[in-house]
């Protein structure tokens, strides 16, 4: 479940030099301004706008935004234009910024990784392959001459990525042995368009 919503959170009151519109008593009314927040839970996510309420020390009414007479709402707004929105009310934004800038950089450390790897072949390593938009599977390197990479296929295929950790859990058993020669360039440029997902070393 998650749990998401919008909260407030108080950044300045003042006392305002009116009447109170209930009990007519003088001096007695503060309004306050209020900073609204979305959150996920409790996580501040970004600020949206501001609100207010009065209060009269006197008779106790308090009074939402929506419901302050014309003269209240007029000192609302001057004390509104006064305040600044808390910083820490973006702090959802600020994270999910951080976690997106994260992820795209291990894709590039990974993507290094991955043409490393095709470039300094090694015997046993595993390529995993999309052949199609609906088939996956995966390729083990047995051997390596010059520029030649030889690789056996394995006779399952899966319809989804997250399908491949049961290939791989078939064992050696499962490959073809039968080498299927590619050159670093072609292999390089099947990183390139995707055609190999991830290039697995032990
Ligand atoms: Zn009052």
């Amino acid at each position: 479940m998650i749990i998401y919503g919008h909260r407030a959170t108080h950044i300045d009151t003042k006392e305002i030099p009116l009447k109170c519109s209930s009990c007519g008593s003088e001096n007695t009314l503060r309004i306050s301004v209020f900073s609204r927040y979305a959150h996920i839970f409790w996580i501040p996510i970004f600020p949206f706008g501001k609100t207010g309420a009065s209060e009269c020390s006197n008779c106790k009414q308090v009074l939402q935004l929506n419901e302050m007479p014309p003269e209240y709402k007029a000192s609302y707004n001057a004390i509104k234009e006064h305040t600044a929105t808390p910083k820490w009310t973006f702090a959802g934004l600020v994270i999910i910024a951080v976690l997106i800038a994260f992820a795209v950089y291990s894709s590039k450390q990974s993507d290094k990784e991955n043409m490393a790897r095709i470039n300094a072949p090694k015997a046993g390593d595993v390529y995993e392959i999309k052949t199609s938009e609906t088939a996956y599977t995966i390729y083990k390197v047995n051997s390596i001459t010059d520029d030649t990479v030889y690789v056996y296929m394995n006779e399952y295929e899966t319809n989804k990525p997250s399908g491949l950790s049961d290939i791989k859990a078939k064992g050696d058993e499962a490959f073809l042995q039968v080498p299927i020669g590619y050159t670093k360039a072609e292999l390089l440029q099947m990183l390139e368009k995707g055609e190999i997902r991830d290039v697995e070393r032990d």
